[in-house]
């Protein structure tokens, strides 16, 4: 039997109608979704995962990320990110990270949660403590040094560019002479 291109399809709609597997044949409508970033705020920042510095578009709605992605402007990465950066979202939208900091008393087994003006008034303590403990303002030759060896710093790979430059500046005028990066370990 010939059987035409439409007539097959009017045959197997037919059979379809009739078998009682309840798919139709009828041209569906289809609409565009909207498109998440609609309505939000876009502005750069540098991926602080290391050194390429690629640039990456993050799209805030009402002060919440909404999506990050690529910034095809950027002479650097034109848009493309490796899976890294790809996964910056969850940098901020992740209910895994810790909202407070956390802190162990010396000798104690458990961490607490604590405010976080407590504990940058805590670590600005401590820091002061072990400065003044250990502050030299001349070497055994009595040759100026006006350092610290007390203190040590070991920089986040999570930094970019602006920041390591001002907490280097920082420790710099602390007088560490102890500092290091994640980058280079
Ligand atoms: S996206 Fe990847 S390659 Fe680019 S800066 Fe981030 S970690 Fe480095």
């Amino acid at each position: 039997m010939d059987v035409s291109r439409r007539g097959f399809l009017k045959i197997s709609g037919a059979v379809l109608a009739t078998s009682g597997i309840g798919i139709s044949l009828k041209p569906v409508s289809a609409h565009a979704q909207p498109l998440k970033i609609m309505y939000t705020k876009e502005t750069t920042t540098v991926c602080p995962y290391c050194s390429v510095g690629c640039s990456i578009i993050v799209s805030t709605r009402e002060g919440k990320v909404i999506n990050t992605e690529g910034d095809p402007d950027s002479p650097i990465n034109k848009g493309s990110l490796c899976s890294k950066g790809g996964s910056i979202y969850q940098m901020s939208v992740n209910e895994n990270r810790l909202g407070k900091p956390l802190y162990r008393a010396p000798n104690a087994t458990e961490w607490k949660e604590v405010e976080l003006e407590w504990a940058l008034e805590k670590i600005a303590e401590n820091i002061k403590k072990s400065r003044d403990a250990s502050f030299k303002s001349k070497n055994d030759k009595g040759e100026t040094v006006n350092r610290t060896e007390g203190i040590a710093s070991v920089g986040s790979a999570a930094m970019d560019l602006e920041e390591c430059y001002t907490y280097q500046k920082f420790l710099r005028g602390l007088g560490l002479v102890y500092i290091e990066h994640q980058a280079r370990i």
